[in-house]
């Protein structure tokens, strides 16, 4: 590239830009805002900052915040704020962060500083090393209950197990990626995207940055019980079908207990001895009667799947796009 005569150095580095999806975070905003505008004037880090902020439809003064923080920008950060017409959910936003970004490299991070924007730098400095996916890796979630770092703890443990693709585990959407890996998302069309998987999934050269997860500093998490229920049922259906196999394996089952059972009523019948009771018969079928509601549970659940990829509305939608140019 030419350098013009004239221009700041800073005009002709590498763009990175960082996605932060966020939803009612107005008391953590101003904070993240800082953390991340530093982030342009770390040591060591000679790239220029696009920060996409993806308002997931936040009905606290979160939107009104962020216009406030992105007027006062400082050189080498350039502000792109995107609000959504309604609140489509963390990976809608992660997704759309994703078209929006027009950076060389792409970074995630969540609006509630539990991981920390510091290590950015060091994610920016691997992929120049060459790396594709740097992924930050929790060795300790802080501030969390057990219950939820028990939850964390079997999903991807189960996770690994049910789906073909090497999830790895402890990871969370805080990474930074190439442009290509970040072209390779987005041709991938899920409607409701697991954005982990994916990103396991599409390959490319991929490194671990382990770290210590923070806890939450303002406001809750947006994550609560049932929607974390929800986070993981999709994980496991976007990536593995055997839930769909069950069936096969409790019919191959429910057919040699059956044969065992039916050859030894056979045998008392024929040596004379009554069957006596209707209770191992009402067993029986109580037992098979679940296991085929179960069945038709886990093809339900595809079923809906079909649907709504068939019905093909779009992600999410956005409200109004802004952009502060940097100075
Ligand atoms: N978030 C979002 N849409 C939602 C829920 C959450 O954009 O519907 C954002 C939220 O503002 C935060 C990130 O996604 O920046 C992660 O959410 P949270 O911290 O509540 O999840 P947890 O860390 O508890 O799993
Ligand atoms: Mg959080």
């Amino acid at each position: 590239m030419l350098i013009g005569q004239g221009d700041p150095i800073w005009i002709h580095m590498k763009t990175l830009s960082l996605i932060v999806p966020v939803y009612n975070e107005e008391e953590t905003l101003p904070f993240t805002h800082e953390r991340l505008v530093a982030l342009s004037k770390a040591p060591g880090m000679s790239v220029r900052l696009q920060i996409v902020y993806v308002d997931d439809g936040s009905k606290d003064g979160g939107p009104m915040i962020l216009e406030r923080l992105a007027l006062a920008v400082s050189e080498r950060v350039e502000i792109r704020v995107v609000h959504f017409a309604r609140n489509f959910g963390h990976s809608a936003a992660v997704t759309a962060g994703l078209a929006e970004s027009t950076g060389d490299m792409i970074g995630i991070i969540d609006a509630d500083l539990q991981d920390p924007p510091e290590l950015i730098p060091e994610m920016v400095a691997l992929i120049e090393q060459g790396w594709d996916v740097v992924y930050g890796q929790r060795t300790a979630r802080r501030g969390e209950t057990i219950f939820k770092r028990f939850t964390a703890w079997s999903f991807y443990r189960i996770l690994d197990v049910l789906t073909g693709v090497k999830i790895p585990r402890d990871t969370g959407d805080f990474r930074v990626i190439t442009r290509e890996v970040r072209d390779a998302l987005l041709e991938c069309h899920d409607q409701e995207p697991f954005l982990r998987g994916l990103v396991a999934w599409v390959g490319f050269q991929q490194k671990a940055l382990p770290y210590v997860r923070d806890a939450r500093r303002y406001g809750i998490t947006k994550y609560p019980f049932r929607k974390m229920l929800r986070f993981a049922s999709n994980a496991v259906l976007s990536f593995s079908s055997a839930p769909l196999r069950v069936a096969i394996h409790l019919g191959v089952v429910g057919l040699v207990l059956s044969l065992l059972i039916g050859a030894w009523a056979l045998w008392t019948k024929l040596s004379g001895r009554a069957v006596s009771g209707w209770t191992s018969m009402l067993d029986g079928m109580l037992v098979g009667q679940s296991f085929i509601l179960l069945c038709i549970g886990f093809i339900g659940s595809y079923t809906s799947r079909i649907y709504t990829q068939v019905q093909g509305r779009p992600r999410y939608i956005v409200r109004q796009r802004k952009d502060w140019p940097n100075r």
